[in-house]
């Protein structure tokens, strides 16, 4: 689970991270009603889960009301690399020196999280590691002893990080590492985290994403879920209990296993299509889970058509043809053409079961892709 800057500076807030006032708004009067009582300057600042909001626009600073009112109302609404605003964050603005980078990941490599620190915050962090990878600082902690003080101050110090702000620095690195690991997260990140004109550090922005497993040990942070789905397809998997991730392109994919729905984006993006979504639906394939499956699919508005890759085993192809048939024969009409690639147990039983009225079908999974990837270029020519 991904939180929005708003959840996860009010975590960072509680443990005791500097944060800037701010209120969520989710119309331009309340966004104007909440810079009136923080004060002038503000930051009026789109909550969905892109990075460089900042350059595409999503962030605005204000200096009165009609400043603000007119930054809320550019935000509000906005599309955003995809994802329309529904909602800012107004924040005191920060008068700001200097704008340095915080960060706790998990390095699966080495097996251990590393914490990073950099005196380049404040831009694109994956960029600075590729550009100039001595800019960021790093220290791998063993997850037996935890963080040691010491390494702390070691990596901050590693990073040239400036005397007058340095313990503040180790100070906050130490809170956002212990923050990391007691809410099982992936990654915890502030950047930037800014140094006022009076030597104070303040967090700007804010990521923690935590563990989807292991949420069911923290009921705090299951509360920011709801409110944590990017939109209504997002909140559907989560209530048919799949697995989705909604992409971009135009070609829905739908698979029983994570590994078929994974080389199923590989190749078609290998053959030069573009995914609209990872689906996994898991082992059985009854006509309700397969009818659930394409409901998501199909509510997406990019999708052209969609691509099954299903593998037979301890569930028969047989069974999926009948659940794919029913799926589809409950359906008033399918909007977009579907292409079935069955594989595995009794594949060939399913294939002569699948209503070809309804679905094409293709033996391989190179065919079925390339089948899916024409549809859908015939869909968009239309
Ligand atoms: P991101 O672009 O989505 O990572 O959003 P950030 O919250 O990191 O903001 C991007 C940039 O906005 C910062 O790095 C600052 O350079 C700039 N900025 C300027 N003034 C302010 C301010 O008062 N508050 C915040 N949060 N950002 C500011
Ligand atoms: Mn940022």
């Amino acid at each position: 689970m991904r939180l929005h800057e708003y959840q996860a500076k009010s975590v960072f807030a509680d443990a005791g991270i500097p944060t800037p006032p701010s209120t969520l708004a989710t119309t331009v009067d309340e966004a104007v009603e909440a810079a009136e009582e923080i004060g002038y300057p503000v930051a009026i600042k789109a909550q969905v889960h892109v990075g460089g909001r900042g350059k595409a626009g999503g962030i605005k600073l204000a200096e009165d009301g009609g400043e603000a009112r007119e930054a809320a109302d550019a935000i509000l609404g906005m599309d955003l690399k995809g994802y329309t605003v529904d909602s800012v964050l107004v924040e005191g603005a920060v008068d700001f020196v200097d704008e340095l980078y915080v960060g706790v990941t998990m390095d699966r490599g080495a097996g251990k999280a590393v914490t990073m620190v950099s005196r380049k915050g404040g831009v694109d962090i994956e960029a600075v590691a590729e550009e100039d990878p001595d800019a960021i600082a790093r220290e791998h902690i063993d997850p037996a002893f935890g963080q040691h003080p010491f390494q702390a101050r070691k990596v901050v110090y590693d990073a040239d990080i400036p005397g007058e702000v340095s313990s503040d620095v180790t100070k906050v690195l130490s809170t956002l590492y212990r923050l990391w690991e007691d809410t099982d997260a992936s990654d915890a990140e502030i950047n930037p985290l800014m140094v006022t004109s009076d030597g104070d550090v303040v967090a700007a922005d804010a990521v923690l994403n935590v563990d989807d497993d292991a949420l069911f040990r923290h009921p705090d942070l299951e509360a920011f879920e709801e409110e944590s789905f990017e939109d209504d397809l997002e909140r559907k998997a989560s209530e048919y209990g799949f697995d989705y991730v909604r992409l971009h392109g135009n070609v829905g994919i739908i698979g029983n296993g994570a590994g078929l729905v994974m080389t199923t984006l590989d190749l078609v993006d290998y053959f030069g299509g573009e995914p609209a979504n990872f689906l996994d639906i898991g082992g059985g394939a009854k006509a309700e889970r397969v009818t659930n499956a394409l409901d998501m699919v199909f509510s997406d508005p990019n999708v052209d058509t969609v691509v099954f890759n299903i593998f037979g085993g301890i569930t028969r192809g047989d069974e999926v043809a009948k659940g794919i048939n029913e799926a589809l024969e409950s359906l008033e009409e399918i909007p977009k053409p579907v292409v079935v690639r069955l594989a595995g147990t009794n594949a060939t039983e399913g294939r002569e079961i699948l209503n070809t009225e309804l679905v094409q079908t293709e033996e391989t999974l190179e065919d079925a892709v390339q089948r899916a990837i024409e549809n859908a270029a015939e869909v968009t020519n239309e």
